[in-house]
């Protein structure tokens, strides 16, 4: 893994020893959205949600205070197309901050802004890797019902293909959640994406219980046993490689390929009976800023918010740093905190030595 704008070592030494940077940031840059999932967590009746967004120039601020250890951003909302100005938020982050690889989480309804935004980010760094997690959860008929928006499915398989096109540092990837309105269809859902659709990158996740959402309790086994088949068909096909990923000719690539399978393997082991496996990085090598600048460890810990931006002179690592954030590590770690949060887990795999060997083994083709 060659690093552009930082040195390896400070990275790798920050992960596994002081863990006082961020390496990855969640920002949900909106809480607007075109789409009313029956699952999503924003709280669309309440009017506050969606005031005072970060502005453009507050956004700046920020990206100048986020540490030397910042490899990756997940740019997200609600829709984060729905910000007019979501190009420049990303050339912020290019230009102020150390990211290797910006992520975007988008329902796909708007084809031609997503391709526009490829198109202007890798012209203004060609280096950039560039991930747009496209969400589908259903067939086509449901999943426009589902999440209330006419013609969403066809945009999205538009948006896939829009990108696939497009050159080797953009890399769409399908990304079907597992909720109770989509376990007992499961089969049908991947292989009508895989086989009818052509998509040959997908990834999946758990629905989790957040914000407003509160997952049916009679249908969580349900839930877990389609979550399996699913992600052991994704890694057989990976195998095969019917399903990439990631580029598997890369160190970087095997590597998060690995991580995702045994990241699958402890959510299976967590769902029903949750349970603690290994110490949770979400406030120090993973966090979270909310559209209005509020900065958290993650999404679950709703009411451990760290800091807000605006009362700190929007500088991320002042907050990172305060008394609250090590209170709140030291919670996280005390309290032996777990949950199924796929992107935390993520830097609970990477930060923890213990999964190192099974790591390097990946990396270096050894498994
Ligand atoms: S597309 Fe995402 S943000 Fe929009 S309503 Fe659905 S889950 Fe919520
Ligand atoms: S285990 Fe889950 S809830 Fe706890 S800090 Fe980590 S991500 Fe948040």
């Amino acid at each position: 893994m060659i690093l552009k704008k930082t040195s390896l070592t400070k990275v790798v030494k920050n992960i596994l020893i002081d863990r006082k940077e961020p390496i990855s940031l969640v920002h949900f840059v909106t809480n607007r959205c075109n789409a009313r999932c029956s699952f999503c967590f924003i709280d669309f009746e309440d009017p506050k949600t969606f005031s005072h967004e970060l502005t453009l120039n507050e956004i700046d601020n920020l990206t100048k205070n986020l540490g030397g250890s910042l490899l990756n951003v997940n740019l997200t909302g609600g829709e984060p197309f729905a910000r007019k100005d979501l190009i420049e938020i990303a050339k912020k982050y290019l230009i102020n901050t150390t990211i290797q690889s910006i992520y975007v989480t988008t329902n796909a309804s708007l084809p031609e802004r997503v391709k526009i935004f490829a198109e202007e980010i890798t012209k203004f760094d060609d280096k950039v890797e560039l991930t747009f997690q496209i969400s589908i959860d259903d067939m086509p008929e449901k999943h426009n019902k589902v999440r209330k928006l006419k013609n969403l499915f066809n945009n999205c398989i538009e948006t896939y293909r829009l990108l696939k096109k497009m050159g080797d540092n953009i890399n769409p990837v399908v990304s079907i959640t597992v909720t109770h309105e989509n376990c007992d269809n499961i089969k049908e859902i991947f292989n009508y994406l895989h086989k009818d659709c052509g998509i040959d990158a997908i990834k999946c996740t758990l629905v989790r219980d957040e914000g407003v959402y509160k997952t049916p309790i009679d249908k969580k086994k349900k839930i877990l046993q389609a979550y399996e088949w699913l992600t052991n068909e994704i890694k057989e096909k990976m195998q095969s490689k019917e399903i990439v990923n990631y580029n598997s000719n890369s160190i970087q690539g095997r590597l998060h390929q690995k991580k995702d399978i045994l990241s699958w393997e402890m959510i299976k082991k967590m769902y029903l009976d949750p349970k603690y496996i290994s110490p949770c990085h979400a406030g120090s090598l993973f966090g979270i800023i909310s559209s209005k600048g509020k900065v958290y460890p993650c999404e679950i810990l709703e009411n451990k918010e760290l800091g807000d931006l605006r009362k700190n002179e929007m500088n991320f690592m002042k907050i990172w740093n305060n008394q609250k954030t090590k209170d709140t590590k030291k919670y996280i770690l005390d309290s032996k905190c777990n949950c199924t949060y796929e992107c935390a887990l993520s830097y609970n795999i990477l930060g923890n030595w213990r999964y190192q060997p099974k790591l390097a083994a990946a990396a270096l083709k050894l498994n």
